[in-house]
């Protein structure tokens, strides 16, 4: 079993009350490839320019991600994203958005791309979500992020996009304005009236809730007295809920039906991932994470949230 994602690779400054760092390594697929290749192959596909280092290559090769789908564009630059925060850490403000090597990018996955059984459509143009939608045919479980950019700029693209997985993973905030429903369970309703089963709502440090056909879940954020900078929270959550999908699948031999209880467990290792991810800039923590301290906070989370 493998697992495929297209999304942003890119380079993020980034300013948080708790410091800030000038085009850092970032992007919504390279946060989850890091945090999904703890537990499945993954294989990333998008552009980047001349600019991207061959250190952020090795960075993403060092866990075991597949490269060979990372076009590099003669005379290109790579997406580079520009934000802040302000004391509260939930609310991000986007000052400059430029997507470079990505505004002409047409993808050709490889077969081994093509063949994954998972597939994560992470936040870009949703025209290109659904170009790699369509060349990866045989993924059973193709999940799909999003943002209030491309709600308000690319809503219909982006509406038929959601029509073609089986799982919505979006901000609790965005899930309202993608479906004009203030209440967020009739949101996720109107999501599963366009086709997904799963839709997970994530709500920053407040954690993150799952709506499925037989049930509802919630989990907090893990408490962490260190926050320095939440950019890549939801992917790095993302990255944790689908690569724990796709390698309990392969280890149990599971045909990713996906029943409630794996799709608990899985909710409770994104939230591991993403409360790593925001204890340092950008990729930095979970760049330096290993597995033994995954299965320890795992540990701790499910004590703090066990009740009889
Ligand atoms: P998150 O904090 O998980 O929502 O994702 C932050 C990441 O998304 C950053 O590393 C950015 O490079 C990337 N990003 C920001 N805006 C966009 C956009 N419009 N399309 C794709 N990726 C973006």
């Amino acid at each position: 079993m493998s697992l495929t994602v297209v999304g942003s690779i890119a380079f993020d400054s980034v300013r948080t009350p708790f410091g800030e760092r000038d085009r850092m390594l970032g992007g919504s697929a390279v946060h989850f490839a890091l945090a999904a290749g703890f537990f499945t192959d993954v294989h990333v596909v998008g552009p980047v320019g001349e600019d991207f280092g061959q250190e952020h290559m090795e960075l993403l090769r060092g866990r075991g991600v597949d490269v060979s789908d990372i076009e590099r564009v003669e005379g290109g630059e790579t997406f580079f994203w520009r934000g802040h925060y302000e004391y509260d850490l939930n609310v991000a403000h986007t000052d400059d958005t430029q997507l470079n090597v990505f505004g002409e990018f047409e993808p050709k996955l490889s077969d081994a791309s093509r063949a994954a059984d998972v597939l994560f459509l992470a936040n870009i143009q949703p025209e290109l979500q659904r170009q790699v939608r369509a060349q990866c045919d045989g993924a059973r479980f193709a999940a799909l992020d999003s943002m209030n950019l491309w709600i308000e700029t690319a809503r219909d693209s982006l509406t038929d996009a959601v029509r073609e997985v089986e799982c919505l993973i979006i901000n609790d905030a965005e899930i309202r304005q993608l479906t004009d429903e203030a209440n967020l369970a009739r949101a996720a309703k109107a999501v599963m009236e366009l086709g997904p089963r799963v839709i997970v709502a994530k709500q920053g440090e407040y954690g993150a809730a799952l709506f499925t056909p037989t049930g509802f879940f919630a989990i907090p954020g893990f408490p962490l007295e260190d926050v320095h900078d939440p950019t890549g929270a939801g992917d790095s959550f993302a990255g944790g809920f689908l690569g724990y999908l796709d390698g309990e699948a392969e280890r149990s031999g599971d045909d990713l039906l996906l029943g409630d209880d794996i799709l608990r467990r899985a909710m409770a290792y994104g939230t591991v991932l993403a409360s790593f991810n925001v204890e340092d800039f950008g990729t930095e923590r979970v760049a330096r994470l290993n597995r033994s301290e995954i299965d320890a906070r795992l540990t701790e989370l499910r004590a703090m949230t066990e009740f009889g």
